[in-house]
């Protein structure tokens, strides 16, 4: 196992439900170092009494992060060696950490990661869509307006995407998906990872649609949401362009609003407007 290094920022990934998920280094590492910086210092105390680690904690989530990253980085800097954790998972990846992680790194202070648990990964691993090249979205925006455009903006990725969503939200965010991607588009619902109710769907997205409404209890519960990606992006580009260009057109003289809908959307101008 390696020693702890004086002045060193650990950035240290917990489980995401399964307790049995922490790893070897993670345990070993959490016990060393001086202070613990924790999203949530309530939650993150009976992981770490369970470990046996009673490492002081240190809030640090999105509301105090600007003011209290200089304080730990001064720490750092002083020598102190300390871990960065979350509520769950890898720390940044939805989460606090990215202003101190930048704030050390900026100071001069190595960072050094302690890989382990990660929804997005952990549904990616499972879902049996294309993983060469994927996407994380991570959690949409919360107002359907603004949801529908990124999904729309979205519709022509070739990758696959990958978004977090929370429970009372899923039904209308499926519903949302399956207008901007059509119900034939491939996607999986990864429900409760590594906990006692784990459950993944994989549907076209109408059925899926179909199957998360029949079902309440696939509401329930902390859940990623996988898209494969477009299979023919260009199409996809040509149809949002005229979707552009027919609400344009209501405003402008055709050839401009072609011009725009092209520059926007990367459709062919002609196409549009020959
Ligand atoms: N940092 C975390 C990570 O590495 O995955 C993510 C934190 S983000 C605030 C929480 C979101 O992650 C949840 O709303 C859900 O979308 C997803 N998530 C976390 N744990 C999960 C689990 N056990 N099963 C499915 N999704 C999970």
């Amino acid at each position: 196992m390696d020693p702890q290094i004086p002045g060193t920022l650990y950035v240290v990934a917990t489980p995401i439900g399964n307790r049995g998920d922490i790893t070897l280094r993670a345990i070993e590492t959490l016990r060393a170092v001086a202070w613990i910086a924790a999203e949530d210092t309530r939650h993150s105390r009976p992981l770490l009494t369970h470990l046996g680690i009673a490492t002081p904690l240190v809030a640090l989530h999105e509301h105090n992060e600007a003011a209290a990253a200089g304080g730990l980085v001064e720490r750092l800097c002083q020598g102190e060696a300390g871990a960065l954790i979350s509520d769950a998972g890898t720390p940044l990846v939805s989460d606090p950490g990215y202003r101190l992680v930048a704030a050390a790194r900026e100071a001069g202070v190595r960072v050094t990661p302690l890989p382990g648990p990660c929804a997005a990964i952990a549904a990616l691993s499972v879902a049996g869509l294309p993983s060469d090249r994927f996407v994380f979205e991570g959690f949409l925006p919360s107002k359907p307006g603004a949801r529908r455009a990124r999904l729309a903006e979205l519709a022509a990725e070739p990758r696959t995407l990958i978004f977090y969503e929370a429970p009372h939200r899923l039904l209308g965010t499926l519903g949302d998906m399956r207008t901007a991607f059509g119900d034939a588009r491939a996607a999986v619902l990864a429900r409760e990872l590594t906990k006692h109710f784990e459950t993944v769907l994989d549907a076209p997205l109408a059925e899926l649609v179909q199957r998360v409404a029949d079902d309440s209890d696939q509401q329930r519960g902390e859940c990623v949401l996988l898209v494969a990606g477009n299979a023919d992006p260009a199409a996809a580009r040509e149809a949002e362009g005229r979707r552009l260009y027919d609400l344009l057109r209501t405003e402008l003289p055709p050839s401009r609003a072609a011009r725009l809908a092209a520059r926007y959307t990367g459709a062919s101008r002609k196409t549009l407007y020959g």
